[in-house]
């Protein structure tokens, strides 16, 4: 996997391109943000430890395939290490795809897979781990989350933005990488959740495909002002 340190407390681990996991630098070790696809178990552990640290937690920001994958190896391997991912997605892990009477009723998106490992915490709003605060982002799926290191305001966003083929919301198609737009479940909480991001003042936009940018303000404004000027002309032509 190619390692990209942002700094000395946040790595991003990237598969083959497209897709991103993170290491976040905690005391007693690493927590790592999401698995990536099946088969990456033994480069993201040998990654941690050329790092000098043991995973000691594992963190989700959402149940697709993408996220999930490597979970339940990862879970072979280190049994002791506690899983954690937000409660309304966990749902989707162990087969319930059921949407609540709350919600909105379009169709789920993107690839769901039942897998073996239970979490040992169902996470909400506002929970901290170690530095991580916990931030609700639903849209790209219904119970997507997003993680604030509380240190340095470093954003560690899921899928909530992608900046592969471009820095866009989730649901917003960028042609050079669609995939994300095509799992978006509900956009217009997408924009709701990008905006509520927006507001938190990141000092690193770090997102499941794609680059960490920096300063990120700017662009995450531009990727908002693209998805409200979409949805408006959607809302027209009703
Ligand atoms: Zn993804």
């Amino acid at each position: 996997m190619k390692v990209t340190a942002y700094n000395k407390n946040l790595y991003q681990l990237t598969q083959i391109g497209i897709m991103n996991c993170y290491l976040v630098r905690e005391d007693d070790g690493f927590t790592l943000i999401d698995t990536v696809i099946p088969g990456a178990q033994k480069a993201i552990m040998q990654e941690a430890s050329k790092l000098g640290l043991p995973i000691t937690r594992i963190l989700l920001t959402h149940a697709h395939l993408d996220h999930i994958g490597s979970l339940d190896a990862l879970h072979v391997a280190l049994p002791e290490v506690p899983v954690a991912i937000g409660e309304r997605d966990a749902r989707f892990l162990s087969g319930d795809n059921s949407l609540d009477p709350s919600e909105p009723q379009v169709p789920l998106r993107g690839s769901y897979k039942v897998i073996e490992t239970k979490p040992t915490q169902l996470l909400h709003e506002g929970d901290r781990i170690g530095s991580l605060e916990v931030i609700n982002t639903p849209g790209h799926t219904p119970g997507h989350i997003a993680f604030l290191d509380t240190r340095d305001r470093a954003l560690i966003a899921g899928d909530a933005f992608q900046t592969l083929g471009g820095v866009a919301v989730s649901g917003t198609v960028k042609p050079l990488f669609p995939l994300p737009a095509m799992g978006n479940w509900y956009k217009e909480l997408s924009l709701a959740s990008a905006r509520k991001l927006l507001a938190l003042q990141p000092t690193v936009l770090a997102i499941g495909h794609g680059r960490m940018v920096s300063n990120p303000q700017s662009v995450m404004e531009h990727a908002i002002q693209v998805m409200e000027r979409h949805l408006a002309k959607k809302e027209v032509r009703k």
